[in-house]
């Protein structure tokens, strides 16, 4: 029986050929790779800039540094994430603050993050769950309110449009992730896509130590030709020439693996209409369908879980709220109840296998057993 795991990556001879390539040439890491997956990338989305980091939490990490989060600055994000959203905003002395999903959408809730505004909001990071592109227009508006940054967390969503535009280019600045379950892969790495020069420069800056090489931005006169500044603490967040080449080439295969995922999410769609105990994933024309949630009756889920996992379906639950993490519970006081939705939303979900390889086979093969489970056939 064939193991289908809720996601995974695709990799063709090209990929291999393109990795093969730069480790027989002169540049294994800061080298050409980068910078053509950077522009390649930007391009893509629609955004003028896009800065490459080591992983996706880099790319958070970076962008929320370059927003100018510091120790005691707030980033107002959606309890229905995974961790590094909050966890990037700790690594600055920044506390995260959540805020609820709109159930309609599973994405953060504009009215409840107004709600949570104060005047140490410095970023406010909705996430576009599952590939659902998140309406961002109500964040620009509240950002623009409160002098805060909208940094979208879209490592959901690399190729999902609203707007007529791609997500990568509204929002101030937008992070993706290349692991391997996400829409393209790289092993690891990430991207931070934006329109601002100013922000690019700091992303850059901080994804190299700190230190300025450029003499047009030194502080200081340069002693030689040589001279290099540290101009403030950043990490070694580079991504490898390896890793770029790998992205640059998945990048010319995204069209496809995104207009197959929609196709997935249309037979599962087609498949569950009927099904009154299911709920399917919220529809929207720019959906680009890293997940493919259903929603199981609270008391059948750990049930539905198993029986899949029996039959060689590993679903995956996303995820546990945030805040609901022990880490968060003892050093923030929040309690069961504080999000009813997104508390919900755990209680009741599976991702359900949706990757470029699954075939329609298996794909009808998942949904007769989801049927079969919750009783429908
Ligand atoms: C994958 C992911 C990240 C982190 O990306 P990594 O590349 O694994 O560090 C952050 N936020 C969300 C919502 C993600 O799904």
């Amino acid at each position: 029986m064939k193991t289908l795991s809720y996601g995974r990556q695709f990799i063709d001879g090209e990929d291999i050929d393109a990795v093969v390539a730069v480790l027989k040439g002169d540049w294994l890491t800061q080298g050409p790779s980068v910078k053509e997956f950077e522009e390649r990338f930007a391009e893509y989305v629609g955004a003028r800039r896009a800065v490459a980091f080591a992983n996706g939490t880099a790319a958070l990490h970076g962008a929320y540094f370059a927003a100018g989060v510091e120790a005691g600055d707030e980033v107002l994000t959606s309890a229905m994430t995974f961790a590094a959203t909050g966890n990037a905003a700790l690594y600055l002395g920044g506390t995260p603050v959540f805020a609820d999903i709109d159930p309609a959408t599973l994405c953060l809730d504009p009215d409840e993050a107004a709600k949570k505004v104060s005047g140490r909001t410095k970023v406010i990071a909705p996430v576009s769950y599952a590939g659902y592109p998140v309406d961002i227009e109500p964040f620009l508006r509240l950002a623009a309110e409160c002098g805060a940054v909208v940094v979208e967390d879209a490592c959901h969503a690399l190729g999902a449009g609203r707007n007529g535009v791609r997500v990568g280019k509204e929002a101030h600045m937008t992070a993706f992730s290349f692991h391997p379950v996400k829409h393209i892969t790289t092993g690891e790495g990430g991207m931070v896509t934006t329109d601002s020069d100013e922000f690019a420069r700091r992303l850059l800056l901080f994804r190299t130590h700190g230190i300025e090489k450029d003499p047009q931005f030194m502080t200081e006169a340069p002693d030689g030709p040589w001279a290099t500044e540290m101009q403030l603490l950043g990490f070694n967040y580079r991504l490898s020439e390896l890793h770029a080449a790998l992205g640059a080439s998945q990048l010319r295969k995204l069209e496809r693996f995104v207009l197959r995922r929609r196709e997935i999410a249309s037979m599962y769609d087609a498949l569950f209409d009927e099904v009154g105990s299911l709920g399917t994933p919220p529809r929207h024309e720019g959906h680009s369908y890293h997940l493919y949630p259903v929603q199981f009756p609270a008391k059948m889920r750990a049930y539905a879980f198993e029986e899949l996992g029996k039959l060689g379906i590993r679903g995956m639950v996303h995820y546990l709220p945030v805040p609901m993490h022990p880490y968060y519970r003892k050093r923030f006081g929040y309690l069961p109840g504080d999000f009813p939705h997104a508390e919900e939303l755990y209680a009741r979900e599976i991702s359900l296998p949706v990757f470029y390889g699954l075939s329609d086979d298996d794909v009808r093969r998942v949904a007769e057993e989801v049927r079969r489970i919750t009783g429908f056939a």
